[in-house]
């Protein structure tokens, strides 16, 4: 669904991604883990071409070359990304932020059905379509930018840090409303520091230090695997 390789990035002199390959299958969970600094959010970034990549990278993304296509129109092509720290707009209510998301042309068509497959994997939202979203709590303000992004039909979402600042709790619901995400078809790429919780969800991980990828494989594996879980879980 989503294949990228030879994906490089500098900021200046920087080198903050080094020739990084992934791929998303369809109805699949792929994990980043790194430590702070790795480059995980500018991995996000360069995918959605949100920030400008070294030339020789491959970003096919349904089959087709979008390598060259700016972010506008790689969400025409079915790409969205829900940035850290979620990007709502808090004056405006949980529906009318929702409908934003609507904006590509492939979304509008079918605007209100994706509305209620949206409020049916966050039934949460369904209570509070009328509420101003900042009044919302973290968590459900992260369910609102994640809703809003699947407003535009994506085939592929990349998620940045979408559990930072939630509790346990909230958490949980949202890992679990994930795995329903996942059950739509959907190519989920996410970025979190919740290592335990993420590769308890995810297909398959990928471990990035410094800019590249040092390991890879089925979530399941990695999670016995005794260096990943003392470099990444906190084991002794
Ligand atoms: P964290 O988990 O702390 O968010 P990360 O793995 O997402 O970290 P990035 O934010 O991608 O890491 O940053 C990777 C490296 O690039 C870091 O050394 C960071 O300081 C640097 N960097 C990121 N954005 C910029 C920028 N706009 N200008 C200069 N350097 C940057």
């Amino acid at each position: 669904m989503l294949e990228v390789s030879g994906l490089s990035v500098s900021y200046g002199l920087h080198r903050a991604l080094e020739d990084v390959s992934l791929g998303v299958g369809a109805a699949e969970i792929v994990v980043i883990l790194g430590a702070n600094g790795a480059g995980k959010t500018t991995l996000l970034k360069a995918v959605a071409n949100t920030v400008p990549a070294e030339p020789g990278r491959c970003v096919v993304l349904g089959g087709r070359d979008v390598s060259e296509l700016p972010a506008h129109l790689l969400v025409e092509e079915g790409l969205a990304l829900v940035p850290e720290g979620r990007g709502i707009f808090g004056e405006l209510t949980v529906r009318e932020n929702l409908l934003l998301g609507a904006y590509p042309k492939r979304a509008r068509a079918g605007e209100a059905a994706t509305l209620e497959r949206v409020l049916a994997l966050f039934p949460r939202l369904s209570e509070r379509l009328g509420q101003t979203a900042r009044t919302m709590s973290g968590g459900e303000q992260q369910m609102v930018a994640i809703g809003r992004a699947l407003m535009s039909n994506p085939t592929v979402l990349l998620l940045d840090e979408p559990s930072l600042g939630l509790s346990p709790l909230m958490s949980g619901e949202l890992f679990a409303a994930l795995g329903r995400v996942r059950e739509t078809g959907i190519g989920v790429l996410l970025v979190e520091q919740n290592a335990r919780r993420s590769l308890a969800i995810a297909d398959r991980a990928y471990l990035i230090e410094t800019g590249r990828i040092v390991g890879e494989g089925p979530a399941a594996r990695l999670r016995d695997d005794p260096a990943v879980r003392r470099a990444y879980l906190g084991e002794a």
